[in-house]
């Protein structure tokens, strides 16, 4: 029978970054995916600023950044006539070196990681799905289909990045509790635009409606994402969307003149579903991304959540499968990432109901969403066993911390030393240097990095995933806390 170390099922946005996480420390896996090709649809349009850091340190952010837009304001109507227009928030701040959100479609980002991943030597394997499996104390043997050939596989971990809708969850039987907000529905799709300019994300509110309909611009195509709220039928049910009803339902809502759609080339239903996962592990598989939670896309969330989860499950498996660690260092995954959850839910429906009242009200509509929380870089694991208690710095750093990223004196950034697949441990002042494996050594002598940390006297441990493990006096504490894993 074959084998493999890690298996992964799906290639959205959130098993691609497992795939590379996995495969940039060497560690053998497959990652299989039903659909025959690459999805086309829009679907997320936005990066926030943690998952470019995240990217970043994948060595892919930069290539990006200049295939999408940071700068769209928001051009309001109430019908045909043009209410106001504002620009888009942003949150300036000196510890990353992406303080804002980047506009491109989910395929693009995608498109970015399969290219990571054959740079690493991986390769996705289309048209195959997982069929079934069992689970044992040593493993998981798993049934592969693809149109050629059944394949009977076992692997140690077996990672389901499924997308909501997924089968594993069920097998796994874990529940996804929550609800579906059947009242709650949208038209989305892609289409090309004769007759507006790409300067802005359009929006036409209406006290019927809230959002009559939106139209979000791509970067060096014309193609644009529309999405326009619809009200279901008594039994819940809404038209299927069509070219036809995209033009019908905008020329209905708006009267405005001389803009047509043409070449749809994706139309789909959003349903609001707010759930999440009970668990994130049964045994050696694990959930991530859609899988574990689904949430309104008020705010633009969701891949940018479930991208994260990834990189916070990447280093674990791979610290566990090569010794570094035990097993137990698996069941912070789900400590760390069930509260970020939760805490995703509760600001997404909040956020969306911010925003329908808005625009119900006729007073604005997707500026409400973008906050600084929603920049994803203030979440954090201060409440982690693996973030172990220590007072703050003179710059109020806690452990669990987003480590801040620093624009050194050269000109460089902090996460250009910190890139890879090891441990920080930035050392201020006198502290003698110990060389230890997987752990990145940097002389924090930067006056700029003093600032930013709060610290001239010190040891700084930085997880390979980026937040503040420890905040130590001597090397004695960074042993010990590596003798916990073990
Ligand atoms: C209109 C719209 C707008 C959105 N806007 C945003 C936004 O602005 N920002 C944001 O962050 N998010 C947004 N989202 C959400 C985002 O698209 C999802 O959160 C994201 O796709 C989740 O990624 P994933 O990898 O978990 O799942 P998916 O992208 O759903 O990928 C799962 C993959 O698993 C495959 N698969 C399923 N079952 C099997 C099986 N048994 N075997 C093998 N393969 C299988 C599927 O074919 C699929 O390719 C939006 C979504 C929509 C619909």
């Amino acid at each position: 029978m074959n084998q493999t170390t890690v298996l992964i099922i799906g290639a959205g946005p959130v098993g691609l970054t497992l795939a590379c996480e996995i495969a940039r420390r060497n560690i053998p896996y497959r990652i299989v995916e039903r659909s025959a090709l690459p999805p086309h649809g829009s679907r997320a349009k936005a990066l926030q600023p943690r998952s470019l850091e995240i990217l970043n340190d994948l060595g892919i952010a930069e290539t990006l950044m200049p295939l999408g837009y940071t700068e769209l304001p928001y051009r309001k109507f109430n019908g045909n006539q043009l209410i106001g227009e504002t620009p888009r928030n942003v949150f300036p701040r000196e510890d990353t070196r992406y303080p804002k959100i980047l506009l491109l479609p989910q395929y693009k980002v995608e498109e970015a990681l399969r290219t990571k991943l054959s740079e690493l030597g991986g390769t996705v394997e289309w048209a195959t799905e997982l069929i079934d499996f069992s689970q044992t104390d040593t493993g998981i043997t798993c049934r592969l289909e693809n149109p050629n050939w059944t394949e009977e596989l076992t692997c140690t971990y077996m990672v389901a990045c499924d997308g909501g809708k997924s089968t594993t969850r069920k097998k796994l039987g874990i529940n996804f509790v929550g609800e579906t907000h059947q009242h709650e529905q949208l038209w989305v799709g892609d289409v090309e635009v004769e007759g507006l300019k790409p300067d802005a994300w359009y929006n036409w509110l209406s006290p019927k409606y809230g959002i009559a309909c939106a139209l979000f611009p791509f970067k060096d195509s014309n193609s644009w994402q529309l999405q326009a709220v619809m009200l279901p039928d008594a039994d819940g049910n809404i038209p299927e969307p069509t070219l036809e009803g995209f033009n019908q339902l905008f020329k209905d809502r708006t009267q405005m003149e001389g803009i047509t759609f043409t070449n749809s080339t994706w139309q789909s239903i959003y349903r609001v579903n707010i759930r999440r996962a009970d668990r994130y592990r049964v045994g050696n598989a694990f959930i991530a991304g859609d899988v574990a939670h689904l949430h309104s896309i008020a705010g633009g969330m969701g891949m940018n959540t479930g991208i994260q989860d990834a990189y916070n499950l990447g280093w674990k498996l791979a610290a566990v499968i090569n010794g570094e660690a035990n097993d137990s260092l698996l069941d912070t995954f789900a400590e760390e990432r069930i509260p970020i959850a939760d805490w995703l839910l509760k600001t997404t429906s909040e956020n969306q109901r911010i925003m329908l009242n808005a625009a119900t009200a006729g007073k604005g509509a997707f500026e409400t969403l973008s906050t600084k929380d929603t920049t994803q870089l203030n979440l954090n694991y201060r409440d982690s066993s693996l973030s172990e208690k220590s007072n703050a710095t003179q710059s109020d750093l806690q452990t669990g911390n987003r480590a801040p990223d620093v624009h050194l004196n050269d000109g460089t950034w902090l996460s250009d030393q910190l890139r890879g697949t090891e441990w920080g441990l930035l050392i201020f002042g006198k502290a003698e240097i110990e060389a230890t494996k997987n752990l990145k050594i940097i002389n924090a002598a930067d006056e700029a990095l003093h600032k930013a940390y709060g610290l001239s006297d010190g040891l700084v441990l930085i997880r390979p995933d980026g937040y503040i493990a420890l905040i130590a006096s001597d090397w004695a504490e960074v042993h010990k806390y590596f003798d916990k894993f073990r």
